[in-house]
């Protein structure tokens, strides 16, 4: 796999970084799920020490990187990927200036704090200036990294490498008439309810773990030994290595599809997580392809999976078992259940078709107010012209509008294009794995194993060898295409 001198030499002194990186990993876990309060303060200073070891010991590896850079034409596929990988750390590190890290950080902590608050009063006005002042940052750093056509690319390609503005323009503009018109159709047939009496059903915590347990028994986690869950309020997966993956699921107490399908949800994480070549652990290409890939790989779980009918068949009678209110419910009814449609303010409630309106709205004011054309103090009126627009609906507060998500209190411009990416490659995986397997039948079988060989095959054993882009090339002969998302829910909710 790797032969290279040069490349060897990097991989042994960047251990000292993934060292960094697993210490890091570990306490951050430790922070969401066992940690009490107030550790916050300690666990904090000794993750931002962390981070400049990191980004000392990331650079000392320059000088080698600039050795192996002038052997590129002789290394293989898995080398490439190992210096591609170092180039982008190194890059950033190059480009951004240490005192424009520190404001940022600075701004991102005071803003969030701010923004808690905000979102609580509904008061949009307090939290103006530090949006502004963030903004303000997030544009010289853009300038400072460079890009071709649009500030907002230089963002976007830290988040999902090689992603530009026309790559979601086109996909946009694909996807949102598409998704108008199978909305429309669904509304009017009524065949998916907006509503379901589950929904407000209150579940035993301890009934509700066994219920998640079964799900990774399906699923053929490998708990105990490679695996494990645990809870937090925001469900999240982390891989401290290849062989030691961990999710956490929440508990609410009621609606207990929530939280079965966050557990769905992050198992895709993990399954990836779980599946890349052993060969690649310790090295910097260990990771996923991108942000964009691993949310593909937690949705096709979730989603393509877990909301199917024959997959609702594969659960109904466990549920039944252990749920007692569910008597008088079928395997149909839950399907329904599993997929209620309705048009809603909060992007974390939306369900599979309604999803990537919020997406699209998130990215269309991004780019905006990157770009310089509107200002911060338009983002309320310009919010609800969009919604209107996509969604037919107005929220009637900030806090079921512009302030909902956390992203923008920390800086994180760049980041939500990466869900909808996560859903258009989940269509060609969608129409690639139809080729190769029977796919209602593999659920129906409880034969997740062929799905996950499939993935695993594809996408996870890689890691980072390819960039997003060029995996896909490689595996589905083609880069983003939105149109197998569309057949997907065109096929799901109206065929
Ligand atoms: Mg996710």
């Amino acid at each position: 796999m790797f032969q290279n001198k040069t490349i060897l030499d990097l991989i042994q002194r960047y251990r000292l970084v993934w060292a960094v990186g697993h210490a890091s990993a570990v306490l951050n876990w430790d922070f969401e799920t066992y940690m009490p309060p107030e550790g916050t303060r300690a666990r904090a200073i000794a993750n931002s020490e962390l981070a400049l070891l990191r980004q000392r010991f990331t650079l000392s590896l320059k000088e080698l990187v600039g050795q192996a850079e002038k052997e590129d034409a002789s290394l293989n596929e898995e080398e490439k990927g190992v210096l591609r990988v170092l180039k982008r750390q190194l890059d950033y590190y190059e480009k951004v200036p240490p005192e424009l890290i520190e404001k940022l950080s600075k701004t991102r902590a005071e803003a969030n704090q701010v923004w808690r608050i905000a979102r609580k009063k509904s008061d949009f006005q307090s939290f103006k200036p530090h949006l502004e002042k963030l903004i303000e940052l997030k544009r010289e750093e853009a300038e400072k990294i460079g890009y071709e056509k649009h500030p907002y690319d230089a963002l976007l390609d830290r988040n999902e490498e090689g992603l530009r503005t026309d790559d979601m323009d086109s996909i946009f503009e694909k996807l949102i008439p598409n998704l108008k018109r199978i909305l429309a159709k669904v509304q009017k047939e009524r065949t998916y309810p907006k509503r379901h009496e589950l929904e407000s059903v209150k579940y035993d915590k301890r009934v509700m773990e066994s219920v998640n347990n079964s799900i990774l028994n399906i699923l053929d986690m490998p708990n105990e030994t490679r695996f494990r869950m645990d809870i937090s309020t925001h469900p999240f997966t982390t891989g401290f290595s290849l062989n030691d993956v961990r999710i956490t699921t929440r508990y609410e107490g009621k609606d207990f599809r929530a939280s079965m399908f966050a557990t769905m949800h992050e198992c895709g994480h993990a399954i990836y997580g779980l599946q890349v070549s052993q060969d690649l652990e310790y090295t910097p290409i260990s990771g996923g392809a991108s942000g964009g890939i691993h949310e593909s790989q937690s949705r096709f779980i979730e989603n393509v999976v877990g909301r199917s009918r024959d997959f609702s068949k594969v659960v109904t009678p466990m549920l039944k078992s252990k749920f007692k209110f569910l008597k008088k419910y079928d395997a149909e009814d839950l399907y329904y259940y599993f997929n209620l449609v309705r048009r809603s303010f909060i992007r974390v409630d939306a369900d599979e078709l309604t999803y990537n309106f919020h997406i699209a709205i998130r990215y269309q004011i991004e780019k905006q107010i990157l770009g310089g054309e509107v200002s911060v103090s338009e983002l309320p009126s310009i919010w609800s012209e969009k919604f209107k627009d996509n969604l037919g609906i107005v929220p009637k507060t900030d806090s079921q509008g512009v302030l909902q998500d956390i992203h923008w209190s920390g800086g994180g411009f760049g980041g939500f294009p990466s869900y909808t990416i996560g859903n258009v490659v989940d269509g060609m995986i969608w129409n690639n794995i139809r080729k190769e397997i029977d796919l209602p039948k593999t659920i129906r079988t409880k034969d997740i194993k062929k799905i996950k060989a499939f993935l695993g095959n594809k996408i996870h054993k890689w890691g980072s060898t390819f960039a997003p882009k060029d995996l896909l090339r490689k595996e589905f002969g083609e880069s983003y295409n939105p149109d197998w998302l569309v057949q997907y829910l065109e096929q799901k909710y109206v065929g």
